[in-house]
């Protein structure tokens, strides 16, 4: 299903124009389609990201606003977390491991079932569920989106000049440790 456009009047046009550049792979678009539920106007957020359980990308100003081709190339980046992350689901949880819960405020977990869990994750729903952090953010992970959005870029013959600079030059600022949207 196409995402919902979440956002104001110029957010939706960016973000349908960004979608139909995607739909011009039928790769990347598919994996778009499957794993982006939702794509949301986001600018209190210190820097886009995907919410991964709800398959909700969150998207800043400087996100959107810059070409429709680098905006469609982060969309494409960021369903490859959610992917990351629910395929991590899907292929290692038989729906045992999620479970009811409150979180709350300092930091502690109730789960009705009474069950702990090692590694806890709540979507806005209230439901937890134990998908290591390390299987959809960090170095590895985002050297994988990176790969991804390159391949697609590459694949609509964009930005091939600036990538390798710029792919080199984020992998060293090393964001994913400075917070986690
Ligand atoms: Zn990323």
């Amino acid at each position: 299903m196409t995402p919902i456009i979440d956002g104001d009047t110029a957010f939706t046009k960016k973000t349908k124009k960004a979608l139909a550049i995607i739909k011009k792979s039928p790769e990347k678009y598919g994996i778009v389609l499957r794993y982006v539920k939702a794509i949301k106007q986001s600018d209190q957020i210190e820097h886009s990201g995907m919410h991964c359980p709800n398959m909700t990308f969150l998207v800043k100003m400087n996100t959107y606003s810059s070409s429709k081709y680098w905006y469609a190339s982060s969309i494409v980046h960021d369903a490859y977390h959610s992917k990351l992350y629910h395929d991590y689901l899907k292929n290692n949880n038989d729906g045992d491991n999620i479970v009811q819960g409150v979180w709350f405020s300092d930091g502690s977990m109730h789960i009705y079932n009474g069950e702990t869990a090692e590694s806890i994750y709540m979507n806005s729903d209230g439901y937890v569920c134990n998908v290591p952090l390390h299987i959809y953010r960090g170095e590895t992970a985002e050297s994988m989106c990176l790969n991804f959005q390159v391949s697609f870029l590459e694949e609509i013959s964009k930005y091939k000049w600036f990538l390798k600079w710029h792919i080199k030059s984020l992998m060293k600022s090393r964001w994913w440790e400075k917070s986690v949207p």
